[in-house]
């Protein structure tokens, strides 16, 4: 598989190279020359596989030839073998015809695990056997953080630099971060939102020099390989529940655009998928882009689902790319847009696509307390904030009740203890492995929102 940049200004590069350089160098964000086809006697045979199984088949047209399928194989079954259900990501039933995939039972409780814990073995293959060495720096809202850390640790291929906004992530998805001690793990917490964290890391890959002086890598949403590795749990959760003989729908809680791009992808790739529902929170940029056309940034606001409290939504960059059927210019045109005057506007032709491809709605913090709450009381199931977005947009959005719904379950209720337990009165309790989490020493360091400050704190500490 060759991979091309969305802005067309870079070199087209294998996958290997895509995985380990995140951002292109025009800037933009590599996506697949064609999407492999799956047929519906292909969709078929998956029935009854283990999710390993599935993983492989999916995702082998990606990754050759730079990666052998045995080896990708091995990769996949590491990789999974951190997750504490034997289904990797179970399906369960909330309403009739509504159900929840859990993909929450990875080793930090959200789904950001499914495709981090692939990215670090495959990390791993390529380092070791390039004889490389990278450095990995991102920024998180909360959950890629602890995510990308429990992937890298430990790991001798790579250092890592995570930066998170001070205060702004909940305790549980701090310390998740700053009590990993491995002495390749450094956690900043920078005085700013999230955006200004991204915005950071971003204009870390944008200053080449630099770029290449500490060899940058990324492992945020903007890396292709996490969307490749999201858009398994499309195909394994809808065979489930019937498909390719049967539409299936999903509602997925969204803040960059990563997670629910998997879904279209797959829904390209041959999966009859009916509805693709993105559901936000209050901060609302992309269901305003997506009924409107109008993606104007304004200011993050805070709310219980904070994964989700993103105004800059990185992924969107290859649905634009998708829109205007691969014109470069186009892409580069409008993301020019954005960085001089903080918006641009689809219309016409592109947006009436969008339109088609998705719905998408905006869910209210109370909103968002009540679906807590009645999905407790209707199943005796707890639920966090960021899955009750999506509850509650599946909702009101749901076209046809004949066809399966699926909400995508981002985190484990105990990852958001307390928005949970004012609603319900329940504390979701953590599972064992990390009953200790408020006993261990944290480790991180503060750090200004300023990009200088940032290149000496990484210079000083390779
Ligand atoms: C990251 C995250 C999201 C948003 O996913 P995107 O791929 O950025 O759209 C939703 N819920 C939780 C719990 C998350 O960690």
């Amino acid at each position: 598989m060759k991979y091309i940049s969305t802005r067309g200004q870079a070199p087209e590069l294998g996958f290997n190279d895509v995985l380990l350089t995140g951002l292109a160098r025009d800037g933009g964000l590599y996506v697949p020359l064609d999407l492999p086809h799956f047929s519906a006697d292909d969709i078929r045979a998956f029935r009854g596989m283990r999710y390993q199984d599935v993983a492989l088949r999916v995702m082998t047209p990606f990754v050759c030839p730079d990666i052998a399928e045995d080896d990708l194989s091995e990769i996949i079954t590491k990789a999974y073998g951190t997750f504490r259900h034997k289904a990797i990501v179970p399906l369960s039933q909330s309403d009739s015809n509504h159900w929840i995939l859990e993909l929450f039972h990875g080793p930090t409780l959200a789904f950001k695990d499914v495709a981090l814990q692939l990215l670090g073995h495959l990390f791993d293959h390529i380092l070791t056997k390039q004889g490389r060495k990278v450095t990995i720096v991102g920024a998180t809202s909360g959950d890629t953080g602890s995510a990308a850390i429990e992937c890298i640790k430990d790991r001798a291929c790579a250092e890592i630099f995570m930066l998170h906004p001070k205060g702004r992530v909940s305790d549980v998805q701090r310390r998740q971060m700053t009590t990993v001690l491995s002495p390749n793990v450094h956690n900043l917490a920078v005085d700013g939102n999230f955006d200004d964290c991204q915005a950071m890391v971003k204009a870390l890959f944008n200053d080449l020099a630099f770029r290449d002086e500490i060899t940058l890598s990324a492992v945020n949403s903007i890396n292709w390989a996490r969307v490749m590795a999201q858009i398994v749990y499309y195909f394994t959760s809808a065979v489930a529940l019937g498909a390719p003989d049967r539409e299936v729908s999903y509602s997925v809680p969204t803040g960059n655009f990563g997670d629910i791009y998997a879904g279209y992808m797959a829904q390209k790739m041959g999966l009859p998928i009916r509805q693709l529902i993105v559901a936000t929170n209050r901060n609302d940029i992309l269901t305003r882009v997506l009924t409107s056309g109008d993606y104007t940034v304004g200011n993050v606001s805070p709310t219980i689902s904070p994964s989700m409290d993103i105004q800059v939504s990185s992924n969107f960059e290859r649905l634009l790319h998708n829109l205007y059927d691969g014109q470069g210019d186009e892409v580069r045109r409008l993301m020019d847009g954005l960085t001089s005057s903080g918006s641009f506007t689809i219309d016409g032709p592109e947006l009436n696509k969008a339109k088609q491809i998705f719905d998408a709605i905006q869910v209210s913090e109370g909103d968002t307390e009540a679906t807590i709450k009645a999905v407790f009381a209707q199943t005796g199931q707890l639920i966090d904030p960021h899955t009750a977005v999506g509850v509650r947009a599946a909702e009101l959005k749901n076209t046809d009740p004949a066809t399966p719904m699926i909400t995508l379950s981002t985190a484990h209720p105990a990852k958001f203890p307390d928005a949970v337990e004012k609603v319900t009165g329940q504390h979701p309790a953590l599972p064992a492995h990390m009953a200790d989490l408020f006993e261990r020493p944290e480790k991180y360091d503060l750090l200004d929102h300023d990009l200088g400050a940032l290149k000496s704190y990484i210079r000083e500490n390779l």
